[in-house]
């Protein structure tokens, strides 16, 4: 979650978001009805799956296979070949028609804060399944990185889907958030107050410490801190104590997880370096364009940078920011992206969908292409963050003995960057969780 420093949301606006987000998610209801299928019990994995006839990406830096072959075995994918395949009697096959498949892809930046997500105990499994449709496998989404919510609920939604009760995307989480005392971010204090949710304001390190402890033991996948959080006021930005954000990170990596920071500003950004952060989970157009010598140390502590350029977008226009306004502040992002990414710096692909409401992931590729070539787009929804978050290895590509997450793809983004967005097929672990109407299995 970010906003700029100098908005302050009143209680009713976030009220207003998620009438939005209601709204937003019935019409794409009405979508679903006509131009999709939700993916049911009858997808459960079959022993076999083919993929036939695909141009496959294996991964952003390999060769392209043309009228290729993708065999799937008991959710591994046990062939991936450009020449003749014997298909196994009685597997499922899916003709691509010459489409695009690569791996499934990551958003390494939502929120699990819809409200038909946000009480999973309350809700019955379709309707959840179409949200997490609707929010993440439509657009390839086969792993999403929360990077905040209740860890409990979260937790709760992710058991349903794990006994395949409802069909969604694999989630990781970082459960609760640390904030700063007295930082509780303005844009959030009516939410969590709405929702019950306790303070999440740390004071002490060994209080950070103990609750960064007890979430990773029961199921967090890392931390996030809010290393300048977003208050208002005069204040504005609030950085959070060194040694807090220490103990909170020190935490994470003692448990082999990731630490991530909302940074807000330069010294949102230096709290972020100095306390061992791995991921900035925005890029900070507020303090300027970086320069070498910044990209130098975050490169030095093997950050990642998630650019979440559609955020900045949607923000400003919120605002009723002037065009010119929103193209320099746009521009900025690019260039701290572009430099970043140029000195070897890891970029992850995220939108923070959940807090703003904008599941189409368009902009954000088009956005990215100003720094980023569709190589570079591809190893951010794949290969990046399976290397950051899932040890590599065989993970985020496509290669005999990885674990079957793919996407089929409408378009090539080789030749149109936003190919990305038009997804005909998601499948993880071999199963078909999403599929666009016209590529049903046979
Ligand atoms: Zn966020």
């Amino acid at each position: 979650m970010r906003h700029d420093k100098d908005e302050v949301r009143p209680a009713r606006a976030h009220a207003l978001l998620f009438a939005t987000i209601l709204a937003f998610a019935s019409l794409a209801f009405a979508y679903t009805s006509s131009g999709a299928q939700l993916a049911g019990a009858k997808d459960l994995p079959t022993a076999d799956l083919a993929i036939v006839n695909a141009r496959i990406y294996p991964a952003p830096d390999a060769v392209p296979i043309d009228h290729g072959t993708v065999l799937i075995h008991a959710g591994k994918i046990t062939a991936v070949s450009g020449s003749s395949v014997r298909i196994p009697v009685g597997a499922d096959t899916i003709d691509a028609g010459g489409a695009v498949v690569t791996a499934g892809f990551w958003n390494s930046h939502v929120h699990i804060l819809a409200p038909t997500l946000l009480h999973a105990q309350d809700h019955s499994a379709e309707d959840i399944s179409r949200e997490l449709q609707t929010l993440f496998t439509r657009w390839g989404f086969t792993t999403v990185f929360d990077l905040a919510s209740s860890l409990q609920n979260t937790n709760t939604l992710r058991e349903r889907i794990r006994t395949g009760e409802v069909t969604g995307p694999r989630i990781l989480t970082v459960g609760d958030p640390f904030f700063p005392a007295g930082g509780t971010p303005i844009y959030v204090r009516q939410f969590l107050q709405d929702n019950g949710f306790p303070s999440e304001e740390v004071a002490l390190p060994a209080t950070a410490a103990a609750r960064a402890r007890r979430q990773l033991e029961a199921g967090a996948d890392g931390v996030k801190i809010f290393a300048g959080a977003i208050v208002g006021g005069d204040i504005g930005v609030l950085p959070m104590p060194l040694d807090i954000a220490r103990a909170a990170v020190q935490e994470a990596h003692r448990a082999g997880k990731p630490a991530f920071a909302h940074p807000s500003d330069a010294r949102g950004i230096e709290v972020a370096i100095e306390s061992g952060v791995d991921v900035l989970t925005h890029t900070a157009p507020e303090m300027g364009p970086w320069n070498a010598e910044l990209v130098a140390r975050l490169r030095a502590h093997r950050m990642a940078l998630v650019p979440t350029l559609t955020l900045f977008k949607v923000e400003m226009e919120k605002k009723r920011a002037s065009a010119q306004e929103i193209e320099k502040t746009l521009g900025v992002a690019a260039q701290q992206v572009k430099i970043f990414s140029r000195s070897g710096g890891q970029i992850l692909f995220g939108t923070d969908l959940g807090y703003i409401d904008v599941d189409d992931t368009t902009d954000e590729y088009r956005l990215m292409s100003r720094s980023l070539d569709w190589r570079q787009t591809l190893a951010s929804l794949t290969t990046n963050p399976a290397q950051r978050f899932d040890g590599g290895g065989k993970s985020g590509r496509l290669t005999v003995g990885a674990v079957a997450d793919l996407v089929v793809l409408e378009a090539d983004p080789a030749r149109d960057i936003t190919g990305f967005a038009h997804v005909r097929c998601t499948i993880k672990d071999g199963r078909v969780i999403y599929r666009s109407r016209d590529m049903a299995p046979r």
